[in-house]
């Protein structure tokens, strides 16, 4: 046995609570030793739900083992009966309750309780949260889900039901809205979301609908593939996640609905808009490394690729349900798929492969953090930014452009440090340079004008005066950044004799360039030009030199 201090995924039973938490009329009897109630924290604390989790623990001690521990556990059930009413009731154990063996199941059989009781077996040491989740709604839908009707009545439009989302979810609010509104434009209604917000009723009524949508195979694939054998229920394949992913959902839904598909992506897909910028190949070729559920994991290898054109260079999942698709994806960027839900492999991982982005859960974030690499998280394990009071979906084409912002940002804030660091020592963009948007008393360029060094009081040599209670200020400089100075900076005379000259198109191209870095291009351009022996510096001499130094 391993200890570990972090982990990806809790225990089974975790999975289950995040199914009841996530439904309006179940409630969950949970055999469980006292200490395991900290599981409430998470929906309390990290989700911030207006109420803790529908679970009545047995909470047995030490001193109860001796005892009769199963009549703890009917007494518990009975109890949750009467005081929640719900309508549908899981049983289970957790992993310290599995090693008595009371029987959950059998116990609440026993009690003859009028509503149905699904008994969860979750084997708690091979099986981990997400598992659980699977299990659970798969379980209650073997339970709940009535036959429809042979004759399906007949309906103005299409319908679905979205299942997957579940309590603790990785921005499975917003998904669930995002997703929801495009099937609409598309001309679809949703019938059911399940489990979130589902209640028993909903979900006896899943069969009715004509497809699902699977939004997250780990929680929602195993019911699906259930229905679709009960009930000849079509289920859709793709995750909307990416423009790509989505326009394949759309197209996915348009075949198993008969309708006709969109001409053009809807007003908020600006995908284009960012290819067609002047910066996008900025982002071409970043090495990026990627871990995380199995779901994101694969999303996130194909909009990296195909959508930023970054380059995979390694992957991973600690999703072992679905280790096999993280393999097949791995192979087709060439690279192997780590397995794992040990953080300490994906550290070395990333340690080795060094690269320029990690897209991850919060386990990556803080090892970005350690090696000073971007980080974007993709995956849960949730954390307490992952319920934003903002709308911030991961699909359809607005969790598009959620995700665009969420990977470059971080990116964009590396070229700024690293902007500073090439231009620290410049003479435009020293560290004792005030910022000139402020309009502020920035000294001109040293290379402008010679600065007259300010008189010192003192001699370097001589000792400090220390009856001075303040440090004697230099005169304050009293010329500001103007225009002309600018000019000035961004035109130093023309220094050696075979020096380049410029034409008049290529100064006009120079300047285009941003003021803060149009002296280092300008200085670039000439050393190159000379390199070459260039007489004459034109437009397309400013862009060799680009190229050529950003090799
Ligand atoms: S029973 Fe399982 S979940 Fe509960 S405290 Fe022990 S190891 Fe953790």
């Amino acid at each position: 046995m391993q200890l570990t201090l972090w982990t990806y995924e809790g225990p089974p039973h975790v999975g289950a609570m995040r199914v009841a938490t996530a439904m309006t009329d179940v409630h969950y009897v949970l055999h469980a030793p006292q200490g395991d109630t900290y599981a409430d924290l998470l929906f309390t604390m990290i989700e911030r739900l207006p109420r803790r989790p529908p679970v009545t623990y047995t909470t047995f001690q030490a001193r109860d083992l001796g005892g009769d521990t199963a009549e703890l556990f009917k007494d518990a059930a009975r109890q949750a009966m009467a005081r929640f009413n719900p309508a549908a009731m899981l049983v289970g154990s957790s992993c310290t309750a599995e090693l008595i063996q009371d029987d959950p199941g059998g116990l609440a059989q026993a009690l003859q309780l009028s509503i149905p009781v699904v008994a969860l077996e979750l084997p708690s040491y091979q099986r981990k949260e997400n598992w659980g989740a699977s299990e659970t709604f798969y379980q209650l839908c073997r339970h709940l889900v009535h036959k429809p009707a042979t004759e399906k009545p007949v309906k103005a439009r299409p319908t679905c039901n979205i299942l997957g989302p579940s309590a603790l979810g990785f921005r499975h609010r917003d998904d669930v809205k995002e997703i929801t509104q495009l099937l609409n434009q598309l001309g679809v209604d949703v019938a059911v979301v399940a489990p979130l917000s589902a209640s028993v009723t909903d979900v006896q009524k899943l069969a009715e609908a004509d497809f699902n949508v699977v939004l997250y195979p780990e929680i929602g694939l195993a019911a699906a593939q259930w229905l679709q054998r009960q009930f000849d229920q079509p289920y859709t394949k793709t995750v909307p996640l990416g423009s790509h992913a989505t326009r394949d959902f759309i197209a996915e839904v348009c075949t198993l609905t008969g309708l006709p598909q969109p001409a053009q992506d809807p007003s908020n897909a600006h995908a284009h808009w960012y290819a067609k910028s002047v910066d996008s190949t900025y982002l071409t070729g970043k090495r990026v490394y990627i871990f995380g559920d199995a779901t994101h994991v694969v999303a996130a290898a194909r909009i990296a690729s195909q959508e930023m054109d970054f380059e995979v260079v390694g992957m991973g999942t600690y999703s072992r349900e679905f280790a096999r698709e993280v393999r097949d994806c791995a192979k087709r960027y060439g690279v192997e798929a780590l397995i794992t839900d040990d953080y300490l492999e994906v550290e070395d991982q990333i340690q080795t492969l060094q690269p320029e982005l990690i897209l991850g859960t919060q386990m990556e974030r803080h090892i970005a953090k350690r090696q000073g690499i971007p980080c974007a998280v993709i995956s849960a394990p949730v954390h307490v930014q992952d319920f934003p009071a903002r709308y911030a979906p991961q699909m359809g084409f607005e969790g598009a452009n959620v995700l665009f912002d969420t990977w470059v940002h971080p990116l964009m804030m590396g070229l700024e440090e690293h902007l500073i660091g090439m231009f620290r020592e410049d003479f435009e963009f020293h560290a004792g340079a005030a910022p000139s948007h402020l309009g502020s008393t920035r000294p001109a360029a040293e290379n402008v004008a010679p600065i007259v060094a300010a008189p010192l009081s003192t001699p370097r040599s001589a000792p400090v005066a220390t009856t001075s209670p303040m440090p004697v200020a230099a005169p304050a400089r009293t010329d500001t950044l103007t225009t002309d100075t600018v000019q000035k900076v961004a035109v130093p005379a023309q220094a050696a004799s075979n020096q380049a000259t410029w034409s008049p198109e290529a100064e006009k191209e120079l300047g285009k360039i941003p003021f803060f870095v149009r002296g280092k291009a300008r200085r670039n351009t000439e050393r190159f030009a000379q390199d070459q022996g260039v007489a004459t510096i034109t437009v397309e001499t400013l862009y060799d030199a680009k190229a050529h130094f950003s090799r």
